[in-house]
């Protein structure tokens, strides 16, 4: 049987392109042109050297992961302003996490309820309707019920009205879920000042999904200056930090009760490390493994994030975003001079000055804009590399390339092989 480890002897398998490392060509896995962005199915960002240094020196020896976490906390609490902070499994993880937090508080008993709460008062979360999304699942896999407020409205959206948030919070309130979706005027949605002030009127805690709102790196405390309980992002999208990574930062009691449900609590309670928490009535005594205890982290993440963070923080984001720029630009020019004599395609180049998120969208007009869009799409997963794109408005016959994890040296393959897929019927 085939061994598969990692070498740098560059020896290829015979089904994958040249340009595939070993690893994957052992494998037989191809390799992908990710026009996409920095997508969880794609394997999120690739890591600076630093980061991957970081990694390599924190297995080198053994540590106690609560007393890391603390350490990790600390720095994420002066990077955003929170008063505690967290490294989780990534911001889904910090949805899940958090929620358990607002719900079980210090109530170890009922740390080992979740997830169910069906005899539980606190079993609810409001979120306002056009904020649904799929990540959602992760609150609701505490086993709390949503509830939804406001609209999504059509032919615009019907304005979620402050009273609605004021009037659904109840006793069955365990918080808030706000997500970070643009402009809420667009949306239709309360926004987070907004929210935040009517929760904490009646006491409820509201916890935001900033999973990739970044950059602009002064969202890194914005959610938190703007009243936030919790908020997680990502550590494997634009911060450049393990795929398995993200963080939560909020209140130090929230953050404490995340922790107790995350650790490892194979624990005798007059050993634990935390038993203070036991002396000084806290808790009652060390919860068991919580409902977090299935994402845990590893030192090494723990260590590439941090290392990946206070990169991000320092990192020359409007250079970064003109090289982004830059990339957008020569993807499009490509595209318009490989496609010139293609019918009813057209390039258009968006800056990026409006979202921080430069792009190009390439347009198929015609009644067969879809059903041509998908074909290009299914012919680009078919070669070698492949190639992941956009694919936000495949039904409106869009199609759209993202720079964010291009190299420029990329660019003539992407360009060839996308105008491959287009010119053919
Ligand atoms: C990516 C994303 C998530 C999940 O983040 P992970 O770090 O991959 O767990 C959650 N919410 C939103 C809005 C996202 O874009």
């Amino acid at each position: 049987m085939d061994t598969f480890t990692a070498s740098t002897s560059g020896a290829t398998h015979p089904t994958t392109s040249p340009g595939t490392p070993g690893l994957y060509a052992r494998l037989g896995v191809r390799r992908v042109i990710n026009a996409a962005g920095t997508l969880t199915r794609l394997g999120g960002s690739r890591m600076a050297p630093e980061v991957l240094a970081a990694m390599t020196e924190a297995s080198r020896a053994y540590v106690r992961m609560e007393d890391l976490q603390v350490a990790a906390g600390a720095v994420i609490a002066r990077v955003t302003g929170a008063e505690a902070g967290y490294v989780t499994s990534g911001a889904a993880a910090g949805l899940l996490l958090g929620t358990a937090a607002c719900v079980a508080g210090d109530d170890a008993t009922l740390m080992e309820t979740m997830p169910d709460l069906s005899a539980v008062t606190r079993n609810e979360v409001i979120v306002q309707r056009a904020h649904r999304n799929s990540y959602d699942h992760a609150v609701r896999g505490t086993g709390v019920r949503l509830i939804e407020i406001g609209g999504v409205g059509h032919p615009t959206p019907v304005p979620t009205r402050p009273f609605d948030l004021d009037r659904a919070i109840g006793p069955r309130t365990a918080a808030v879920l706000w997500v970070e979706m643009g402009d809420p005027d667009t949306l239709g949605v309360l926004s987070l000042p907004e929210t935040t002030a009517i929760a904490a009127r009646h006491g409820v805690p509201v916890i935001v999904d900033a999973a990739a709102s970044l950059p602009p790196v002064s969202n890194l405390r914005r959610f938190i200056e703007e009243g936030a309980s919790l908020v997680c992002f990502s550590g494997g999208k634009a911060i450049g930090g393990p795929q398995a990574s993200g963080i939560l930062a909020g209140r130090a009691d929230l953050i404490r009760s995340v922790a107790l449900q995350h650790q490892d609590m194979d624990v005798h309670p007059e050993t634990w490390t935390w038993r203070h928490l036991i002396a000084d009535g806290t808790v009652d005594g060390p919860p068991l493994q919580g409902i977090g205890r299935a994402c845990k982290v590893g030192r090494e993440e723990i260590a590439g994030l941090l290392v990946a963070l206070e990169r991000f923080v320092a990192r020359d984001h409007e250079t970064e975003f003109r090289s982004r720029q830059a990339i957008a630009s020569m993807i499009a020019e490509g595209l318009r001079h490989a496609l010139a004599s293609t019918g009813g395609v057209s390039i258009h180049l968006d800056d990026g000055v409006r979202n921080h998120r430069p792009s190009v969208t390439v347009a198929i007009d015609g009644p067969d804009a879809r059903a041509r869009v998908i074909g290009a799409v299914n012919r680009l997963g078919d070669t070698d590399p492949i190639v992941a794109v956009g694919q936000g408005a495949l039904d409106r016959g869009r199609i759209s390339l993202s720079p964010a994890c291009l190299e420029e040296t990329d660019v003539p393959d992407l360009v060839q092989l996308v105008a491959g897929a287009l010119n053919r019927p």
